[in-house]
């Protein structure tokens, strides 16, 4: 090491700490010398398995192809997620949230008219579906693959197996010179609230300058020894368990959304891998014991006779106060959960991570823009946070305590009451969010998504029917998407061509 060259020590070698040790010794190179540390006894969480678009932003930063990386992990191509059965509102039971594209400009302007005219009593068009490609896509199992001879970028994330995910990073981090340590951390001393170093089960004493603590919901460094608050969002985000069983892989092809289905007491996801189907079902377990919900989900998947286990695990759903605290950066499980219903953990782990290395490098390694930097996630959290509250607040399911609990919940912030006061007395919603500054969360697109998508639109009687614009050609609508999509192919042929599955 060099007199300059700083030591970093990453604690826990789950999907955020491979993530971290990638993405810092791409970005500071020579800078720093990293370690990472991890107990194979104590293993990792082994679920999240959906992304978001980041991820190809992750993988594309890293210069690592997807014919390298996808093969080895199962992956699949992922355009959105479908909800089905969050609205009981007629013609509402399902609707497709999109991965934004370059075409949005030619088709959300004309959903967000009709949206807006739907919410002055006008009798148009106003389901999200048939104004966006990747709805098309996902519907026709087309993979997101944009051929040359069409000129606009499609956003898309993946699905994968996250076991194969961290291993396929750890290889490629320890290619980029990352130490790899395996022991149980037993103590972290720490002095003047700064890290001075860890204390592994057989004495090994591992220090350094910087501490990123990836060590799981356990949250070792950062909520342990260093004691940095943890602001729970139970009061209105109430999922805090969920149940994990596989299925075969869909003979009849490969889907490329991740579909989450609500049941009574949460909702399920189905996550299509090459190798298999990932199912789970995230509830409350204030309103269903671990033993009901695994029924509902082997009822849900047609197991109720099967002998394929059931994994349960607990969720810490919130964030910590500081994901910056004194010389540790905390990320991943350790630094927070929001819930998996728009599959976000990884997203905030890579913004976390490339967050902390341009407030770190401007402030020349030293913590002089930490508190912006705290307040920029912390605020990312919120966003994200609010964006889901507003999912099982608009939901308007009742068949049980559970959802009916959700539809009345008072406790959400100021925010989301102006988003959903915003809706429901015909204001401009694009331009609400815009002012409020949140559109780098979830854009407008997203939540007239899930706004019209619950068919939820004002008591008429509460609403002039002025509607400023004439609405949308849906025909020309139709058309221009059917012709979009002609100019994608299989989603199962995209893999095969990748030489995956
Ligand atoms: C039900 C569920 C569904 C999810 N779905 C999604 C999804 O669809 N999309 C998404 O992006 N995210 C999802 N997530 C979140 C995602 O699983 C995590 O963000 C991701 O796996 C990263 O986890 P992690 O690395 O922070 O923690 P872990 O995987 O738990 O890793 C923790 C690491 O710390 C180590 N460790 C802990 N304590 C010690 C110690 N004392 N000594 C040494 N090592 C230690 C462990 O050995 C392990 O290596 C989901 C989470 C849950 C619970």
């Amino acid at each position: 090491m060099s007199d300059t060259q700083r030591s970093i020590v990453i604690l826990g070698g789950g999907t955020a700490g491979w993530m971290a040790a990638n993405l810092i010794a791409h970005h500071l190179a020579q800078a720093v010398k990293i370690t990472v540390i991890e107990s194979p006894e104590i293993g990792i969480v082994g679920v999240g398995e959906g992304s978001t678009p980041q991820l190809k932003a992750f993988f594309d930063t890293l210069g690592i192809a997807e014919a390298e990386w996808m093969p080895r992990c199962n992956a699949t191509y992922k355009t959105g997620i479908g909800f089905r059965g969050w609205s009981e509102v007629p013609g509402f039971e399902g609707y497709f949230h999109p991965f934004p594209t370059e075409l949005d400009g030619f088709t959300a302007p004309a959903f967000f008219i009709n949206a807006y005219a739907r919410r002055h009593n006008a009798d148009v068009w106003a389901h999200p579906d048939r104004f966006f490609l990747p709805a098309a896509l996902a519907a026709r199992r087309l993979a997101p693959l944009v051929p040359e001879s069409f000129p606009f970028g499609i956003g898309y994330g993946y699905h994968f197996d996250a076991h194969l995910v961290g291993a396929f990073l750890r290889d490629h981090a320890i290619r980029l010179g990352v130490r790899h340590l395996q022991h149980r951390v037993v103590d972290v001393a720490v002095a003047d609230g700064q890290v001075r170093h860890l204390v592994a089960e057989d004495g090994v004493i591992i220090a350094g300058d910087f501490f990123v603590d990836c060590s799981g919901f356990r949250s070792v460094i950062a909520q342990g020894a260093l004691g940095v608050p943890f602001l729970p969002f139970g009061a209105n985000l109430y999922n805090d368990s969920a149940v994990v069983m596989p299925t075969p892989r869909d003979a009849s092809g490969t889907n490329c959304q991740t579909l989450s289905t609500a049941m009574r007491h949460g909702w399920a996801w189905d996550i299509p891998l090459t190798s298999r189907t990932g199912n789970g079902y995230v509830y409350a377990s204030d309103y269903c014991s671990a033993d009901d919900a695994e029924t509902d989900l082997r009822g849900h998947l047609g197991l109720l006779d099967s002998p394929v286990e059931a994994r349960h695990l607990k969720m810490k759903v919130g964030r910590v106060a500081e994901s910056w605290a004194g010389n540790c950066l905390a990320l991943g499980l350790a630094q927070g959960f929001i819930e998996p219903l728009e599959a976000t953990a990884l997203h905030i782990v890579q913004v976390t991570v490339e967050g902390f290395l341009h407030a770190w490098r401007d402030s020349d390694f030293t913590p002089r823009l930490r508190d912006e930097f705290n307040q920029m996630i912390a605020a990312r959290y919120e966003g994200i946070r609010d964006y889901i509250v507003c999912h099982y607040r608009m939901s308007r399911r009742t068949d049980t305590d559970y959802w009916r609990d959700n539809a009345t919940n008072q406790h959400l912030s100021d925010s989301l009451k102006a988003i959903i006061t915003c809706w429901f007395t015909g204001g401009d919603l694009e331009k609400e969010i815009t002012q409020q500054g949140i559109a780098g969360y979830y854009p407008p697109q997203s939540w007239h998504c899930l706004l019209a998508g619950y068919g939820q639109f004002p008591d008429p009687a509460w609403i002039s029917s002025d509607v400023p614009r004439p609405p949308t050609d849906m025909a020309a609508i139709d058309d221009f998407i059917a012709r979009c999509a002609l100019n994608f192919s299989s989603h199962d042929e995209a893999l095969a061509a990748l030489g995956v599955g």
